[in-house]
Formats: structure tokens, C-alpha cells, sequence
């Protein structure tokens, strides 16, 4: 007999780990909410792979983020080609509208996705390689109103969750028309200031200042804190979208933040961006994290199709959600002989259809051993098969909550289950 430990190497990869059942209920239950309110919003689903070329976060997400220069699962596949576990998902959607001419379909189109995402970072508490995404798009609505509407879409979901002490950081970045001269007077100021920059912004403060904002190191966010600001180039139009996106927020009831500092990791915003951080949560406190695109579809050859979307982070957000998932109530079967085990086959089988949890457990047993198992394993009801219940057609139901026992045909004790559980399983727990 092999008695040796399983080698350390049979690890899940560092920065990924298995969300185990008790944890997924609480996953299953933010994912559906999810789901339920962006349904309620007009979203519908788009699934995109996990793979994608390189070359579409090389352009989508930008050649200079950290994201597409550090952080990237990148790799050759068997046939040469280069290929990458997607860092973020807005590009595969842009992808998918082009491929599938999705933007033939009335506009404003609205997409929503949960899923992993990749990213070859340090890992860290709330900061993992593969981690998950809830993810919301919309294209062809220029209206500022949507820009607060999705805002208010993210709050709706964080309150349904619990979430609760969260800020909202908004600001404008700007567009083609005014971000080149704020680019320059910002390389001016990095330039002035270099020597003071870690080497990597050193870097950036000739290839892409807006980037320094991103650092995290605490001397380059000091230096960036006196920066220019962004809201002081916006263009008249950006100006415009963005005091009307706060007059929305305002009319929301949303409080906010504005904070010129706040670019996002991305190259790709235009106007709009915003984050909702948490409190409580350390260094990696950004929950959720958006923006406007609306040049993206057209640089990707694509229509002239602008776009917004909010990406929030699953695992961040159940650290602060407070979910109390529903106990469901289940029958255990206490069976006795050959004859008994095929009755309990057939019975929960019946029951299932019914919408009744069941467990059979192939085990010979007797029946205190039976009920032992059903104490360990929490089981609510145990429905108890043996000769005189098979000779009857009859069987005896005992409720392990409060002792009680009912005798009758499955019909009238699925009656009985279904009408309790009606009652609400809480009631039965105190
Ligand atoms: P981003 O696409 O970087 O704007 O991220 C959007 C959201 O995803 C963030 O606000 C986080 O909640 C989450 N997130 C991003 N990167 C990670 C990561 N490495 N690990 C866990 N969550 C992340």
C-alpha cells in the first residue's frame, strides 16, 4: 500500500483556488442576482471564450497598460499561434459585435457576463490570476443618462448583497479632442519631476503619463497628486457629458466622489470613469471599476459604435457582500433490505419530481445507524422504509426538527414536506 503523502505539486497553480460547495452557494446566489437585475435592465447574456488571439488586448486593452505589458497569460498554441487567457472581457465583446454584425440590431445594445479573467499579478488577499467577473456592456447610447444608470445598476446589486459603506470615484478622461494637450502639459509635469518617479513611471512619463496615475508606489502617487488635472482640459462636449452624467447621479440619489487622479488601468476610456470601493477591504478595495469607449468599435475597424461597461469583481465583492443562503430542507432515507432500497429508489425519484431534495445512500445499514447519519449529515426529514412500510405501501416520515412522525402514502408525505417548507424552513429552525 502507497502510504506516501500526495506531492506538494498537486496544488491548485499559486493565485487560483477551488471555490469549494459551502462557498458556492454564496457565488451561485450573487451570481443570480446578477443576473436577475441586469435581465431587469435589458441586459442579455453574451458568452465569449476564454481564449482570444493576443493581438486583441494588445489593441483593446492598450500596448501600454500594465495589464497587456506585465500581466498577460500569454502563450503559443500547437499551431503557432500566440493566444491569451482573456485579462478582461470588454475586448471579446467588441470582437463578437464585429464578427457577428451584432450592430445591424436596434441600438442601444446590452450585454452582461460572469466569468474568469487572468492576470499574471502578485498575488495578494483580493488580488488573484484567475479571478471572476461580473461584467456589463452597452453600445450606441451616447446619453449620459445610461452612464448613471449603470452606476445605479451596480449600487442596486451591491445593496441586494449587503454591501454596504461603499464610495463611488468619478471623473472624465477626456476624449481625442482634449486629451493630447493634457497629455502634454502632463508630460511636462512627469518630465520635471522624473527623478523622484519609481523606474517604471520614469518610463511612463514618455510613452504614456496618464499611466503614472495607475502606480501604486506611495512617492509616484504623491508626485502624481500634483499633477495637472484632467477636468481642468475637458473639451466643451466632455465637460457637458460630464456634469450631466453627476446631475443624473444627483437625481439617482447616489453620492459620489469626483477625483481627477481616478484614469483607470486601461488605455481605452473616453469621458466617463468611475470606481466603487469598499471599505474594510486593505490595498485591493476597488469592488467595481467602468467607463465610456466610444472610440474602441471604430479602432478595431468595427461601426462608429460607442460604448460603456463596468466590470466588478466577484471574489472582492462576497468578502464584503452579507448573504444568507436559504437553508433547503432535504430527506435522508433509513432503509432496510433489497426490497426497502428499491422502494427508496423509486420514492425519491418521485419525490425529486416533486422538487423534494432526496439522498438514498447505497450503504447497507441498520436503522440506528441510518439515523446517526442522518443527525451527521443535517438531514431534515428521514423517510423510513422497512418490511411493514414495504407491506402497508405506506411509510413512516419523521420531521428531525421537532420529532414529530407522520405516517403515509408518498403522495401525502410530499404534501406534508412541500407544505412545511412553505411555512419557511426558518420557523422550523428556532
Ligand atoms: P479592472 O478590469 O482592473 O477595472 O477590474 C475590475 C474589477 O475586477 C476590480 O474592481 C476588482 O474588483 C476586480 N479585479 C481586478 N483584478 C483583480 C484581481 N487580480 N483579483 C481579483 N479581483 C480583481
Amino acid at each position: 500500500m502507497n502510504t506516501e503523502q500526495p506531492k506538494k505539486e498537486l496544488s491548485a497553480i499559486k493565485g487560483t483556488k477551488d471555490i469549494l460547495p459551502q462557498e458556492a452557494r454564496l457565488w451561485q446566489i450573487a451570481e443570480a442576482a446578477a443576473k436577475e437585475i441586469f435581465e431587469l435592465y435589458g441586459y442579455r447574456e453574451l458568452r465569449a471564450p476564454v481564449i482570444e488571439p493576443t493581438e486583441l488586448f494588445e489593441k483593446g486593452t492598450g500596448a501600454s497598460s500594465d495589464i497587456v505589458t506585465k500581466e498577460m497569460y500569454t502563450f503559443t498554441d500547437k499551431g503557432g499561434r500566440s493566444v491569451t487567457l482573456r485579462p478582461e472581457y470588454t475586448p471579446s465583446v467588441v470582437r463578437a459585435i464585429i464578427e457577428h454584425r451584432l450592430d445591424l440590431q436596434p441600438q442601444p445594445l446590452r450585454f452582461y457576463y460572469i466569468g474568469p479573467m487572468f492576470r499574471y499579478d502578485k498575488p495578494q488577499k483580493g488580488r488573484y490570476r484567475q479571478f471572476h467577473q461580473i461584467d456589463i456592456e452597452v453600445f450606441g447610447e451616447k446619453d449620459p443618462a445610461v452612464d448613471a444608470e449603470i452606476v445605479e445598476m451596480a449600487h442596486r446589486l451591491l445593496r441586494q448583497l449587503g454591501v454596504e459603506n461603499v464610495t463611488t470615484m468619478v471623473n472624465s478622461v477626456g476624449c481625442k479632442k482634449c486629451r493630447p494637450a493634457y497629455g502634454a502639459e502632463l508630460r511636462k509635469a512627469a518630465a520635471a519631476v522624473k527623478d523622484r518617479l519609481c523606474p517604471d513611471c520614469q518610463r511612463k512619463a514618455e510613452l504614456n503619463p496618464l499611466r503614472i496615475f495607475d502606480c501604486k508606489i506611495e512617492t509616484c502617487r504623491e508626485v502624481a497628486s500634483n499633477f495637472p488635472k484632467i477636468t481642468d482640459f475637458l473639451c466643451a462636449e466632455c465637460q457637458e457629458h460630464f456634469q450631466e452624467f453627476l446631475g443624473y447621479l444627483d437625481f439617482y440619489g447616489i453620492p459620489y466622489r469626483v477625483d481627477p487622479t481616478l484614469v483607470r488601468g486601461l488605455d481605452y476610456y473616453t469621458k466617463t470613469a468611475f470606481e466603487i470601493v469598499a471599505e474594510h477591504l486593505g490595498a485591493q478595495n476597488a469592488i467595481c471599476g467602468g467607463g465610456r469607449y466610444d472610440d474602441m468599435v471604430r479602432e478595431f475597424g468595427g461601426p462608429d459604435l460607442c460604448g460603456i461597461g463596468f466590470a466588478m469583481g466577484l471574489e472582492r465583492l462576497l468578502s464584503v457582500a452579507k448573504i444568507e443562503p436559504p437553508k433547503k430542507s432535504f430527506v435522508y432515507f433509513a432503509y432496510l433490505g433489497e426490497e426497502a432500497k428499491k422502494q427508496s429508489i423509486a420514492t425519491a425519484r418521485y419525490l425529486r419530481s416533486e422538487g423534494i431534495e432526496c439522498l438514498v445512500e447505497f450503504k447497507d445499514r441498520g436503522m440506528k445507524a441510518h439515523f446517526s447519519r442522518a443527525n451527521k449529515i443535517g438531514a431534515d426529514w428521514v423517510l423510513i422504509i422497512g418490511e411493514d412500510e414495504l407491506a402497508k405501501g405506506k411509510f413512516q416520515l419523521k420531521d428531525m426538527i421537532d420529532s414529530k412522525q407522520y405516517e403515509g402514502t408518498a403522495e401525502e408525505l410530499a404534501k406534508i414536506i412541500l407544505l412545511k417548507d412553505k411555512k419557511g424552513i426558518k420557523s422550523r429552525e428556532e
